[in-house]
């Protein structure tokens, strides 16, 4: 039987919590007594530098329920980053992990589903939505753009796949060899290869609690996703300097032309054009900044996470 682990990262997640962990025991027992977990197999809850009362929550059902761990990260780093926090302690651990969220929006009744494929030989699987039913069209749409366009730039991400997903050590271990800082796992996973499947659930609406993705956050987090997948962008900026120098070259032209033939005032289009050119140019430094930007931080390299505290996780490390 394998050893299990549920990595789950909390921010902020004070209101959910206590179902949570009633859930996840629940499901833990069957799970044992079913021959799909291990003994030492539990739920890990990450505290990603939470401002409400998290941490204590994790403090004390740690103290009384057996298959609670926690880590207590020195500061709030994000979701992917305190998802590969728990990940990469529970690669010591356990012989496979599951991420999953707070809130549990992701269906627990597969969890089962998923365990059954690792026994089957497969080193990752992905937990794919069936529907999109429980959110917002505007939230639909946006994601249903995003993953075109990450097709499109030639990046692979399983569509309608967030972070709800089983990784055996194995897969893991290759995981932590990736070190980038800039961290979008959805695009990480599967450039590791290794067995894959999917198992496919409806995703529920979040039980209680706000979701800590608003629309600044998700902007920020398909930006990161393309840009640390592709080079596509920079590319773009050639084909529309070329594009711009063409169709200004032809106005050029055509205001001489005009100009010469019936006296128009050509600097009226010269200064729309200059505008123009000017939000073009603006544009592209960004989009060039934007990488910049990235390898600034990739040449720093500075760790991922800290973890400050960790609860109710084995005094031995497990070997393979
Ligand atoms: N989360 C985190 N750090 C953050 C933001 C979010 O660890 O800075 C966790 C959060 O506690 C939850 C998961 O990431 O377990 C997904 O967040 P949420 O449910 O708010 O996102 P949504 O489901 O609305 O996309
Ligand atoms: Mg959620």
């Amino acid at each position: 039987m394998p050893v299990v682990y549920f990595v789950i990262p909390c921010y902020n997640e004070e209101k959910v919590l206590p179902e949570t962990v009633k859930r996840l025991t629940e499901k833990l027992e069957k799970m044992q007594s079913a021959g799909l977990a291990d003994r030492g197999s539990c739920m890990l809850l990450v505290d990603d530098g939470s401002r409400d009362a998290t941490w204590e929550l994790i403090s004390k059902f740690s103290a009384e329920n057996e298959f609670v761990a926690g880590i207590k990260l020195a500061h709030n780093r994000g979701h992917q980053n305190a998802l590969l926090a728990g990940l990469m302690t529970a690669r010591k651990y356990a012989d496979c992990a599951v991420s999953l969220d707070a809130d549990l929006q992701d269906d627990v009744d597969i969890l089962d589903e998923f365990v059954q494929k690792f026994l089957d030989g497969c080193d990752i699987v992905y937990g794919v939505r069936k529907r999109r039913e429980t959110d917002t069209v505007f939230k639909r749409t946006t994601a249903l753009g995003f993953y075109k366009f990450m097709e499109k730039l030639g990046v692979n991400v399983v569509y309608n796949h967030a972070d709800y997903r089983l990784m055996s050590r194995r897969a893991l271990d290759a995981l932590s060899e990736y070190r980038e800082v800039n961290l979008f796992l959805r695009g990480l996973v599967p450039l590791i290869g290794f067995r894959t499947d999917s198992v496919y659930y409806d995703r529920h609406e979040r039980f209680a609690g706000e979701s800590k993705y608003p629309l600044k956050k998700m902007v920020s987090f398909a930006v990161d996703g393309i840009t640390s997948f592709s080079v596509k962008p920079l590319q773009m900026i050639f084909s529309l300097g070329m594009i711009t120098t063409f169709v200004s070259l032809v106005g050029v032209i055509w205001s001489l032309v005009s100009h010469c033939a019936h006296g128009t005032a050509a600097w009226i289009i010269g200064v729309w054009s200059l505008w123009l050119l000017g939000g073009i140019l603006l544009l592209c430094m960004g989009v060039v900044g934007t990488y910049v930007g990235k390898i600034y931080g990739e040449v720093k390299a500075r760790p991922r996470f800290l973890v400050e505290q960790s609860l109710n996780l084995p005094a031995e490390v497990k070997k393979n």
